[in-house]
């Protein structure tokens, strides 16, 4: 039988949708390729809601194709959200491509491969509502941690976000479902389970008639093998009382928001067709720490949205001051074409999106540096990621680190340990973002 590698790029969300499509080619009896260079067809499942994601795709979409030339592939492959949002545009742009796949023809990558493997170059766009969000998947990366993907789509409409236009509206699984899916991963050894949708807040509004989050949490904490459930992407105006409440009494939900707020300005929010201004974000962030005291706050600002002023800047700079979040990402506002706001006239030149991006993280670093500090003698429980051959200690993540996005805790230990093993590592220093510590 043919032999496919796949590259997974972008969000967690997407990373789910490869490994689905994983799941489906080995049981159409595809072998997985240890080397792109031995595989038959190459797929690349691409980000592509903004310009740094994009060239990151086609990037990669053009190191695959030098496979045609110098491997055994006969088939280039694009999926993912370029090739939803493009469609024909990627193979006219990109001649090395040889089939475009939509989001909803995912469940069709098994003929679709073997068509463009034996000639058959055909496109196609399934309706977005076709991708199965219940299918099994072959996990990637850790064994022992993964994303729970309770939704796809989005209703919120941001106006610079053009993930409503690629992913559609909100479809939520039903709980069961989801449940169902949290039970096999446990039973296969995932430990921690990362639950995420492009809002996870709005979980369930579209088939329960509101928000089944705090409902979804609880059932989750009932899967026995699972140690940690954590949340991504929520939206602030959707953290509710009775989901703090569900985050501070259920031990085995780490106590960690990811809130993704982009601004604190009202003017700025409203343009972004968000709400909010700075003293409601500001009451929501004291209400999280007034109800969960050692609680992990993370969350993500745009700088350069098209009008910003100095004025306006100034209020999120002193927000992330005063606020002293415990984990902060900030991204410079990019015009994605088919957008509002990339409409709007008074967009803001590049150097000055870059210099306020530059001047929060800036900040941040400090604040994340006097955050650690504060932890140095306390003891916190790490979920053992690996060995360090090369600084010879084991690393791993405390439960206020997310994958990827935060932190890790580098750690001596007296004796051998197991990955995916749960520990107890006395904090003794740390170097700006990463922690260093010993096991007792
Ligand atoms: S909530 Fe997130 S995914 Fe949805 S439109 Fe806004 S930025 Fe985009």
């Amino acid at each position: 039988m043919y032999k496919i590698s796949m590259v997974s790029l972008g969000c967690p969300k997407n990373q789910v949708d490869a490994e689905m499509m994983l799941s489906s080619l080995k049981n159409g009896g595809y072998e997985i390729a240890a080397e792109e260079a031995e595989a038959d067809a190459i797929i690349i499942n691409t980000c592509g809601f903004i310009e740094d994601a994009k060239k990151e795709a086609i990037e990669n979409i053009l190191e695959a194709a030098r496979y045609k030339k110098t491997g055994k592939c006969r088939a280039l492959i694009v999926t993912g959200c370029l090739a939803e949002r493009y469609r024909d545009d990627v193979t006219e742009e990109i001649p090395e491509v040889d089939v475009c796949v939509g989001i909803g023809s995912n469940g069709r990558i098994c003929d679709i491969v073997k068509n463009a493997i034996e000639g058959k170059k055909q496109n196609c766009y399934g309706e977005k509502y076709e991708l199965d969000l219940n299918a099994d998947r072959i996990l990637g990366g850790y064994p022992f941690s993964t994303y729970l993907k309770v939704a796809d789509g989005c209703d919120n409409c941001c106006t610079y976000c053009a993930i409503p236009k690629i992913r559609g509206r909100m479809r939520s699984r039903r709980i069961e479902d989801c449940v169902a899916e949290a039970k096999i991963l446990a039973e296969r050894g995932v430990k921690e389970l990362i639950v995420v949708a492009q809002d996870t807040t709005a979980y369930g509004e579209d088939i329960y008639g509101k928000s089944m989050l705090p409902e979804l949490l609880r059932e989750l904490c009932k899967v026995e093998g699972l140690h940690w459930i954590r949340t991504l992407y929520t939206y602030p105006d959707r953290i509710t009382d009775e989901l703090l409440d569900t985050v501070a009494s259920e031990e085995k939900i780490v106590k960690y928001f990811d809130i993704p707020i982009q601004h604190v300005n009202g003017e700025i929010l409203k343009r972004m067709n968000r709400t909010g201004d700075y003293n409601t974000l500001s009451a929501l962030i004291d209400k999280i720490r007034a109800k969960i005291p050692d609680v992990t706050i993370r969350t993500t600002l745009i700088t350069g949205f098209p009008g910003e002023t100095e004025e306006q800047f100034s209020e999120l700079a002193r927000f992330v001051k005063e606020k002293r979040f415990e984990r902060l990402g900030c991204f410079t506002y990019s015009a994605e074409e088919g957008t509002v706001a990339a409409e709007f006239s008074d967009q803001i030149d590049e150097q000055t999106k870059v210099d306020r991006m530059e001047n929060i993280m800036e900040q941040q670093l400090t604040v994340a540096a006097e955050k650690n500090e504060e932890k140095i003698g306390s003891v916190t429980e790490v979920l053992i990621e690996g060995w360090d051959d090369y600084i010879k200690c084991y690393f791993g993540r405390t439960p206020a680190d997310a994958p990827d996005v935060d932190g890790k805790i580098f750690f001596m230990a007296d004796r051998p340990l197991v990955l995916g093993d749960f520990v107890k590592v006395q904090i003794n220093d740390c170097i700006d973002y990463d922690l260093l510590g010993e096991l007792i």
